[in-house]
């Protein structure tokens, strides 16, 4: 196993950084997109500060070609948890090796850093990172990548036990509403957490909580939320810290593509699929990926591709390792691809709509973007995602109406429900694409100057600057 090692010779700025933040993701593809992306709008804000980003080697290999502000450099750590290509087979283990295994040699790079942090952001998972803080003396911010609604959820974890709500045969129970979780809007059970009823969930819950339990320890907490999506759960969570809570999302790579710059190190070799959309009418193209890592059953898989190309829609399926097998049942209107652009895609004149697992760098993307949702959750925070689409947000429709072990979706309902989605003179879906706009202005306020993310990232910027050597 290789020593810890941190790439000096991409150190090109400033001799004497104002500011050394070193950033620690959770070592996930979602994860490590929304704190990069997090960094970058730091860099290009501050271009005094230094920011020492940790990754372990297999990431290192994934991102080191990816284009990055100078002031930006990447340190590793040795493999110490399982590999990224099976990180979903065994979800628990995963995340509980993150938690475990990464504190030993990341403290170990941390203590031999020029020149020595003066700020550590980590993400909630990897918290023992608040302990190392307080022995150094070098102040903390926990960093959550997904919604403020499903932190507010965690937050309030006990109460669902004091109304009765924990433990829950969800398949009996399953659509009664929770309305007592201080920031979000009425919720049915089967959209929350612990839902699934196969136990996954629930273990994947006892790691959050954990994680949480040291939450009061921290000195600033991001938020990857835009505030005016989320504003009373974010109210309610600002008021609940002695410390500053930020909501500082969308984290997505909106400079790179502003600036128009590709992810390397995934699609240079291919980006045929951005020439054929290009050839497609415009918001007539559906796009539908599931993620970075998870994926749904080989029976709903089948379902999926079938219901697709009878809908005869015009479709860019993003179908990683399934890619070979799709192409061959997905007919002439589609397109299948191991990977995309994502946000250059969902940014495309063509697209019309996205069939998301609803993963919150997606999420945000899309709302960027302004383009409706159909959801198909999987696991973890995505139902709660799905809910704020539908529901709160009303910019999408449920492919799948609950998220129970072995409910196939059907191709002749996936089918169906394509057509009415894509079909551009249907009132509803009128009324829902306006809506897409409406929240897409949201979001693009949010980041633009004097915006609430703008000016929240600002005072992050602000605070950790003033405690530098403290
Ligand atoms: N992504 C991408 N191209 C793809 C599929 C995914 O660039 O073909 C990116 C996507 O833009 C997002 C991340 O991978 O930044 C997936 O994160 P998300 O939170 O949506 O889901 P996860 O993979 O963590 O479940």
């Amino acid at each position: 196993m290789s020593t810890s090692a941190v790439d000096m010779d991409s150190v090109r700025a400033a001799p004497t950084p104002t500011c050394h933040m070193v950033a620690m993701p959770y070592p996930g593809r979602g994860h490590i997109n929304s704190m990069m992306n997090f960094c970058k709008i730091l860099a290009s804000k501050k271009p005094d500060i230094l920011v020492t980003f940790v990754v372990t080697e297999e990431w290192l290999g994934f991102i080191g070609p990816d284009p990055k502000p100078d002031n930006i450099r990447l340190a590793s750590i040795p493999n110490v948890v399982p590999s990224e290509l099976v990180r979903a087979a065994d979800l628990n283990n995963f995340v509980e090796a993150a938690m475990t295994k990464i504190e030993a040699p990341t403290e170990r790079l941390l203590d031999q850093l020029e020149p020595l942090p003066t700020v550590l952001v980590a993400e909630i998972f990897l918290f023992w990172a608040i302990g190392f803080g307080k022995r150094r003396n070098i102040p903390v911010a926990l960093f959550w990548p997904m919604s403020a609604s499903m932190f507010t959820v965690i937050q309030h974890f006990h109460l669902f036990a004091q109304n009765g709500h924990f433990p829950v045969d969800i398949s009996a129970r399953g659509e009664e509403r929770v309305d007592y979780i201080p920031g979000i809007s009425s919720t049915r059970l089967v959209d929350l957490l612990f839902s699934r009823n196969d136990g996954s969930n629930l273990q994947l819950l006892h790691r959050f909580l954990e994680a949480f339990s040291w939450l009061s320890k921290a000195q600033y907490l991001l938020f990857s939320s835009i505030y005016e999506l989320e504003s009373q759960a974010n109210d309610v969570l600002k008021a609940e810290f002695p410390f500053p809570v930020y909501s500082i999302g969308p984290t997505i790579p909106f400079l790179d593509v502003a600036e128009n710059i590709s992810l390397a190190s995934h699609d240079d070799s291919d980006l045929n699929y951005l020439e054929w959309l290009d050839c497609q009418p415009r918001s007539s193209v559906l796009y539908i990926s599931m993620g970075s890592f998870l994926s749904i059953s080989g029976a709903q898989m089948d379902e999926l591709a079938a219901g697709l190309r009878d809908s005869g829609i015009r479709f860019l399926w993003v179908a990683r390792d399934e890619t070979i097998k799709l192409k061959e049942v997905c007919g002439d209107m589609g397109l299948v691809v191991p990977w995309s652009n994502q946000l250059r895609v969902l940014s495309h004149s063509s697209i019309g709509g996205f069939l998301t697992h609803c993963g919150w760098n997606s999420i945000q993307e899309g709302v960027f973007c302004g383009v409706p949702f159909l959801t198909f959750p999987i696991v973890a925070d995505q139902m709660q995602n799905s809910k704020l689409i539908v529901e709160d947000w009303k910019i999408g429709w449920r492919v799948k109406e609950d998220v129970g072990a072995g409910s196939l979706v059907t191709r002749e309902k996936i089918g169906g429900l394509v057509q009415n989605f894509m079909d551009l003179e249907s009132d509803q879906v009128k009324e829902m694409r306006k809506r897409a706009s409406e929240v897409q202005q949201i979001c693009r306020r949010a980041i633009a100057e004097k915006g609430s993310s703008e000016t929240n990232v600002s005072a992050f910027l602000r605070d950790i600057s003033q405690c530098h050597g403290r």
